[in-house]
């Protein structure tokens, strides 16, 4: 239990509290690892945010959530003929259940297996990932007789201001035959929801939202990493799986986080290119040796990886003049939450 998410939990929650009033009709998403949290714990955290319906990104994550939520439960990823397996199967039989449809064929493939289903028309935004475009609106419509329309939906890009897309989607929608007045958009600030509202009066607008909601204060959250050993090294010394020479005389720290909690996924930050290379090393920098920059703060600064992060733990390295840590001792380190995996997820 050594790579830990601490969470003040007061402070988080009330985060969450106030996003949830500021985003009435709010569904919030629970996929993937949780954001970090953990979906169970993000199931509870909605119900006591008196959520009604929860968005869960794929068919997977379906029965979880059933068990987890008391309340709808809709599938981001839309549904396809060819999806099988027991989720699927459960998720068909459960009227809680709300699916995505973005194909005329596949609503009328939907209805055919399950008439009655509840549904969410999904259009095509300018993402261009799913949904139908404007012009198969009135096919999907004449198709979804027998299929509860619980909704519109728009999954909109995360750059600029994706009011006038929506808008043109909520005028689409107004025009359309579908019955259904409920709006759910995906990536719309808080100041643009309140004036689409406030131009199309007839629309239920819900808003799906993950990010800003759980990870919306990060000073809510502390990421520990621990010290497990400390070796002196000298330069030249070899280490590690590599048994790479060490470029100077420090310290070697062997710190908890590896792969598996998610350190050190992310793509490196500068180009691996020759030119690029050359130039870093023209400025001194330890990447010319082949080394990468770690997510771990070590006395006040970001340290380099010794090698590429093991498993569960990473081997750092500390220049000389560093104060050196003791075994034991906590340090922070910078994560992406929604790849990483925690031992813990600690509620102070
Ligand atoms: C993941 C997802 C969301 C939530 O995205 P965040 O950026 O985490 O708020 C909303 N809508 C759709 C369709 C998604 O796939």
């Amino acid at each position: 239990m050594t790579f830990e998410l601490h969470v003040d939990t007061e402070r988080w929650r009330r985060h969450l509290t106030a996003t949830a009033a500021r985003l009435p009709g709010l569904v919030p998403v629970i996929k993937g690892n949780g954001y970090g949290f953990g979906r169970e714990r993000l199931a509870a955290e909605s119900t006591a945010l008196g959520a009604d319906t929860v968005a869960v990104g794929v068919y997977a994550e379906v029965p979880e959530a059933l068990a987890t939520f008391g309340g709808d439960v809709m599938v981001l990823g839309p549904w396809r003929p060819f999806l099988d397996g027991s989720a699927v199967e459960q998720a068909l039989a459960d009227p809680r259940v709300v699916h995505t449809v973005g194909r005329v064929e596949d609503v009328t493939a939907l209805a055919r297996v399950r008439p009655g289903a509840r549904v969410v028309v999904e259009g095509e935004t300018s993402m261009a990932r799913h949904g139908l475009d404007r012009h198969e609106l009135a096919a999907a419509v004449a198709a979804l007789d027998d299929l509860q329309v619980e909704g519109f939906a728009a999954h909109l890009p995360m750059t600029g201001s994706n009011l006038a897309e929506a808008e043109s989607w909520a005028a689409a929608l107004e025009a359309s035959q579908l019955e259904t007045s409920t709006f759910f958009v995906s990536h719309l600030g808080p100041s643009e929801l309140d004036q689409l509202r406030e131009r199309r009066p007839g629309l239920t607008v819900r808003p799906r939202v993950g990010t800003s909601l759980w990870l919306g204060d990060l000073g809510a959250l502390d990421v520990r990493a621990r010290v497990l050993d400390v070796h002196r090294v000298s330069r030249g010394e070899r280490v590690g799986y590599r048994q790479r020479p060490m470029p100077r005389d420090g310290y070697l720290l062997v710190i908890s986080g590896g792969t598996s909690h998610g350190v050190g996924l992310e793509a490196p930050r500068a180009g691996v290119g020759v030119v690029q290379r050359g130039k870093t090393f023209a400025k001194g920098s330890l990447e010319a040796a082949g080394l990468a920059l770690s997510p771990f703060t070590v006395d006040g600064r970001q340290r380099w990886f010794a090698e590429p992060p093991h498993m569960h733990a990473s081997q750092v390295l500390l220049p000389a003049s560093a104060a050196a840590p003791a075994v034991g001792d906590a340090v922070s380190c910078a994560v992406r939450y929604t790849t990483a995996t925690f031992d813990r997820v600690v509620l102070d």
